[in-house]
């Protein structure tokens, strides 16, 4: 019954309860009890489960929030992994497992790579570092050392501190000023309501190089905001879409710079991206390079191996240009804040405003706005996204990690998908002092917020007792999802009416007095 499946799907979502819940086997091996646990599918940030979403825009809130103001240095030490961590690394290796052998059968793994990044993201967020495969690839300095050479910016004494400086009024008020920078890509032509004007002389291809490359300029720019500013500075910074389509980034920065100097760092900022070149198009339509088992990837009509990606690398030389250049645009904006006022309330509101919004949602969904995002599409299609995108074929060099069946303009990658218009990158940045918590110790914080308003002591759990497997797709013991999100809202229900009614008799309120939101 599909229509009362919508209108289901429809109630769950008002009650905040994940649409796409994901069933685990948890085996407890203190009582020997193996039960089946929809676990929220915790999508990061992306809108395709819409609570999951808003539940994961509230906790960046109340991280960016935590961190901001901080006045004592944070303590970092890294902690035991937990069991939110533990059953995440596994149901990694078991959905690897699932994706490669649907890989050897030949079959279709967009939605098992979706899956894998998806755990990716949310085993940093649980407060691991890296990626769970590891960089075993040693890394390659000679592109890297090729002239990035650092900014004409002054540059302080170091200070080994974290924290922001304090001014005490003449009152003897002590004021702990912070700042909320947004940084924007520059102009590619003329817009109005985020379209261009002239579509023909709007320059999509640099728009797109921009989009594609943008988190290195974060990178960029941070490193040389703590070389200026001299001491361990820390931010939380979000990436959201503009109107025009383009990334841009709200920070938030903890402590203080003159505005001129945050200006300055800004214009001195650039990233340079030594890749091949990929400006002339070498093979195109029916003539593509042909797979050799042995060889790899093979010119058609002469026969001639393609140089591999290491091989183009090394051929470039000391003349060499760089395939892009990306900097920021003019438009800086730098706003003093102070702790605890409602500014600060109000920034990280914006911070967060488009966070359950993908870069290529358009925002206001017009006509015009959707041409405008076909052919930012149009211009992702052929530009190689990493070093691995297929789209090198096209400019006569093998990807790394070639294999048989690439083809140009059939990345699988989401940099060249409709929602991601090639920001591909993490939407979250959080520096790694910023807070005292990860992520997942806000989301416990929550959890036993709600458990003690429950009368419910929340006790640790020995984080051993538990072996969390995956369900295999169709297994007969897992409900139909329907009954799944039922029950997930009956039990929604019963926890809201209980806190209300707490609450109520907290207060010595009429219960019905009380709104329903939580
Ligand atoms: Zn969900
Ligand atoms: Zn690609």
């Amino acid at each position: 019954m599909p229509m009362a499946r919508d209108v289901l799907v429809e109630v769950a979502k008002l009650h905040g309860v994940c649409i796409r819940p994901v069933p685990l086997r948890r085996l407890d091996i203190v009582t020997g009890k193996s039960e089946i646990i929809d676990v929220p599918c915790g999508s990061t940030l992306d809108s395709k489960c819409p609570p999951c979403a808003k539940r994961n825009r509230q906790l960046r809130m109340a991280q960016c929030r935590e961190g901001w103001h901080l006045d004592t240095e944070p303590t970092i030490t890294p902690d035991e992994p937990n069991e939110e961590q533990r059953w995440l690394v596994e149901f990694r290796a078991d959905m690897l497992a699932k994706r490669d052998a649907a890989e050897q059968a030949g079959d279709d793994t967009t939605d098992l790579d979706a899956v894998l990044s998806g755990l990716d993201e949310e085993i940093n967020a649980a407060g691991m570092r890296g990626s769970v495969t590891g960089s075993a690839v040693p890394r390659r300095t000679r592109s890297t050392r090729r002239r990035q050479d650092a900014p004409d910016l002054p540059k302080r004494k170091m200070v080994n501190t974290t924290l922001g400086r304090t001014f005490t009024s003449s009152d003897g008020r002590v004021y702990r000023p912070s700042l909320f920078v947004t940084l924007t890509l520059p102009s590619y032509g003329k817009v109005r309501e985020g379209v261009p004007i002239d579509p023909d002389t709007y320059d999509y291809a640099r728009a797109a190089r921009d989009a594609l490359h943008f988190s290195k300029l974060v990178d960029r720019f941070v490193q040389n905001l703590r070389r200026v500013a001299g001491y361990d500075v820390q931010y939380f910074a979000a990436v959201e879409p503009q109107k025009r389509l383009a990334p841009h980034l709200h920070i938030a920065i903890r402590g203080t710079l003159p505005r001129a100097e945050i200006k300055q760092i800004a214009a001195a900022t650039y990233h340079q991206v030594w890749w091949p070149s990929a400006d002339e198009v070498r093979f195109d339509g029916d003539r593509l390079p042909v797979w050799d088992e042995e060889a790899g990837y093979l010119d058609p009509a002469t026969g001639e191996v393609l140089p591999t990606w290491d091989e183009a690398l090394d051929a470039l030389d000391e003349d060499a240009e760089p395939l892009h250049v990306i900097r920021f645009g003019n438009q800086v904006d730098v706003q003093g804040v102070l702790a605890g006022t409602p500014d600060a309330d109000q920034c990280i509101r914006y911070l967060s405003k488009y966070l359950t919004k993908s870069i290529g949602e358009t925002l206001d969904g017009g006509q015009a706005q959707r041409e405008h995002a076909a052919r930012m599409v149009d211009a992702l299609r052929y530009e190689p996204c990493s070093p691995s995108c297929p789209n090198w074929l096209r400019y006569g060099v093998q990807p790394k990690n070639a294999k048989a069946g690439m083809a140009p303009g059939r990345c699988r990658s989401k940099a060249h998908k409709p929602e991601h218009l090639g920001y591909a990158g993490r939407r979250v940045l959080v520096s790694r002092k910023w807070s005292n918590k990860t992520l997942a110790e806000h989301k416990q914080d929550r959890r036993t917020w709600v458990l003690e308003a429950l009368g419910h002591a929340d006790e640790p759990t020995d984080p051993h007792r538990y072996i969390w497997r995956p369900v295999p797709a169709g297994d007969a013991n897992v409900p139909p999802l329907a009954v799944r999100l039922l029950r997930s809202v009956h039990e929604r229900q019963r926890w809201r009416a209980h806190l209300r009614e707490l609450e109520a008799r907290a207060s010595g309120q009429d219960l019905s007095a009380i709104p329903q939101a939580a």
